[in-house]
């Protein structure tokens, strides 16, 4: 086993967790992948995105995005598109704050789709160092392809926990405080969702649960199919200080 899982998960903190339901992705039209960057600029040192994932990641992704212009100057630094907008509250419990557009982290290859995604920009942050030292160099090890397009089901949504049945509590989702990801399409053509790669071959299972681990790592909340029905096609990555992983 690659690492322990959700040390500090009891029955009382799952209660606490904020949970999701997919909003269903539109599917668009089949799109033309860019090439490869060139290799050849010399790297960017010091920014939290360039670094490994370790023990140190989720502290340090809440302490650079306690600030707004503090996490942008940390997206920049890493050459990810950010593009902030104006704080709003949508009704009492819903609204953005400290966010933005996250766009393509232009030293890597990989796309948003359906399209690029309204957020805090905390969870841009955790969102780009998962897909840096994760998801893009754990298809690279262990599927042996380069992730061309990232599928998710969307960040803000205005609503209450969906954990497949009634609940009061406020979805981290009423900020825009988590990304639901759906799967990934590889460069040599493959598509890989976590609906059917969960329980897919043993390349793509294990990929995806290498890159649930690393997310553990990084979010202060994951959670995946081995956690309820409502998560069987979509991995919920919420950037807030709760602590919870399955
Ligand atoms: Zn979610």
């Amino acid at each position: 086993m690659r690492r322990a899982l959700c040390p500090f998960a009891t029955a009382a903190t799952a209660l606490l967790l904020a949970s999701c339901s997919p909003m269903l992705p539109e599917r668009s039209a089949p799109v033309r992948y860019p090439a490869a960057p060139s290799r050849t600029e010399a790297p960017l040192v010091g920014a939290l995105v360039d670094q490994p994932v370790g023990g140190g990641t989720r502290g340090a992704v809440i302490r650079e995005s306690a600030d707004l212009q503090q996490c942008m100057a940390q997206l920049t630094a890493a050459r990810v598109t950010f593009r902030p907008v104006p704080d709003r509250s949508t009704t009492e419990t819903c609204g953005l704050a400290s966010g933005g557009v996250l766009g393509p982290d232009l030293g890597t290859t990989a796309r948003m789709a359906p399209g690029d995604v309204e957020m805090t920009c905390r969870t841009a942050l955790a969102l780009s160092v998962w897909r840096r030292q994760s998801l893009e160099p754990a298809a690279r090890e262990i599927l042996g392809s380069e992730v061309v397009q990232i599928d998710h089901m969307g960040a803000y949504a205005c609503r209450n926990v969906n954990n497949g049945g009634v609940s009061n509590r406020i979805s981290a989702h009423s900020q825009a405080a988590a990304l639901d990801f759906a799967g990934v399409r590889l460069r040599d053509g493959r598509r890989i969702t976590v609906s059917t790669g969960w329980a897919g071959d043993e390349a793509e299972a294990r990929f995806l649960r290498r890159i649930r681990d690393d997310a553990c790592r990084i979010f202060g909340t994951t959670l995946s199919p081995d956690y309820n029905a409502v998560h069987a096609d979509h991995l919920h990555l919420e950037a807030t200080d709760t602590r919870f992983c399955r």
